[in-house]
């Protein structure tokens, strides 16, 4: 399903092709997410417009609501959406664990000599317990009690019928002990052998739906050898042929340590298959990803910060509420070549986000998600034109001046 045309010399980096029932991915490329079967605030007719070549949706809220089996009798989560392109769901893995177990804010915080499993495992907010089987959580919507394991994960991610999958994976934090990380990867690598078999079961059985790749998710946190071992765990899977598809890097990274984290995973992992790595996009991290070997990439904040007014330009990210924009009637970004930047200046949008207007969240968004799909997109160029170094050292020097 992927064929890697050029080669970052000196580094793990390529441009290449993802083949998939629904149309090719050219990468590397930055993959919006629309969580619930839509991009917040922006139809899909604009998402195809401004350059996204797939969506990626969520397994577990679309679970929740409408249900997997709604999506299925529709069609699939393409033609549910009016979504003709790829798609991609992830396994519900970590909305599961981090909204469920109301653990987001540890996530975020400094792990700075700090461990502690306890944190989820006392929390009197605990909301989903891992056993050695699956997860059980409380639903963030209604409080009612549901439970994912790996077979189950496959049969919610069949029903939604994306092109890519991934596997269901333990989602951990930086502040899990070492020891506790060692036992949760084996249950992830149990979990991942438990999710192809069910995949191969679903896929002989669903033969009136078009193939479904499969992801294998890579854990391991910030130990270089956990990761490995992980790597290479996922990739012995294949021995009989019928193994992942590709691979995710998955986990809490901590931002100085996203390039040796990526690298130590993607040294491991069989150069003829796909690599996602999962919930980036801020420029610096995207061109740390690329370089290091990441082909495809997913992230909800470009939509997430338009929403909120804030907005990038190629000498860096802004908030367009800010008094300066109330009578500028130049674009966003001038050098922009989006929708609103053509046709909408930042002294309309200040006003509409004064007013609370709903366009003020479709016109940011058309252009945040314009912004990282492009950003990606010409690294990808500049790979294939051998100034990929330059065009990153232009970039970043002027975006975090
Ligand atoms: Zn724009």
């Amino acid at each position: 399903m992927f064929t890697v045309a050029k080669e970052l010399e000196g580094a793990l980096g390529r441009t290449g092709t993802i083949a998939t029932p629904h149309g090719d991915i050219r990468t590397p490329a930055f993959i919006p997410v629309g969580t619930r079967a839509t991009v917040k605030a922006v139809l899909p007719e604009a998402m195809s417009d401004l350059g996204a070549q797939a969506l990626l949706a969520n397994a577990y809220h679309l679970y929740l609501q409408p249900g997997a089996d709604i999506v299925d009798e529709a069609g699939g989560l393409g033609t549910f959406m009016n979504w003709p392109g790829p798609t991609f769901t992830d396994s519900g893995g970590f909305q599961v664990l981090s909204l469920g177990a109301g653990f987001q804010k540890t996530l975020s915080m400094s792990a700075t000599g700090v461990e502690a499993d306890d944190v989820i495992a006392e929390g009197k907010d605990r909301l989903a317990v891992v056993d050695d089987d699956g997860v059980t959580f409380k639903s963030h919507l209604d409080g009612s009690m549901h439970r994912f394991t790996p077979e189950v994960s496959m049969q919610i991610q069949h029903q939604l019928g994306a092109d890519i999958m991934f596997a269901f994976d333990e989602l951990t934090t930086l502040m899990n002990s070492k020891g506790y990380q060692v036992e949760s990867l084996a249950r992830t690598q149990a979990w991942a052998e438990r999710c192809l078999v069910e995949h191969q079961r679903l896929s002989a059985e669903r033969t009136h739906r078009p193939p479904q790749a499969l992801f294998g998710v890579v854990q391991g946190a910030q130990h270089e050898d956990l990761r490995r071992q992980a790597a290479r765990g996922l990739v012995g899977l294949d021995s009989d042929g019928t193994g992942f598809d590709g691979f995710g890097v998955g986990g809490a990274i901590e931002k100085e340590n996203l390039g040796t984290i990526v690298r130590w995973v993607c040294e491991e992992l069989p150069a003829e298959k796909p690599r996602h790595l999962l919930g980036i996009s801020e420029p610096d991290d995207l061109f740390t990803a690329v370089e290091n070997g990441c082909d495809t990439f997913d992230c909800v904040s470009p939509s997430r910060v338009a929403r909120s007014s804030r907005v990038y330009a190629m000498t860096g990210r802004y908030n367009v509420m800010v008094a300066a924009s109330r009578r500028d009637f130049g674009p966003i970004d001038p050098e922009c070549d989006c929708y609103t930047c053509a046709h909408y200046s930042k002294a309309y949008l200040h006003h509409l986000f004064k007013t609370k207007e709903y366009v003020a969240a479709t016109l940011c968004t058309i252009h945040n998600e314009r912004f990282t799909v492009r950003l990606v997109d010409d690294m990808r160029n500049h790979i294939e034109a051998g100034t990929f170094r330059d065009f990153r050292d232009d970039f970043l020097a002027r975006f975090y001046a």
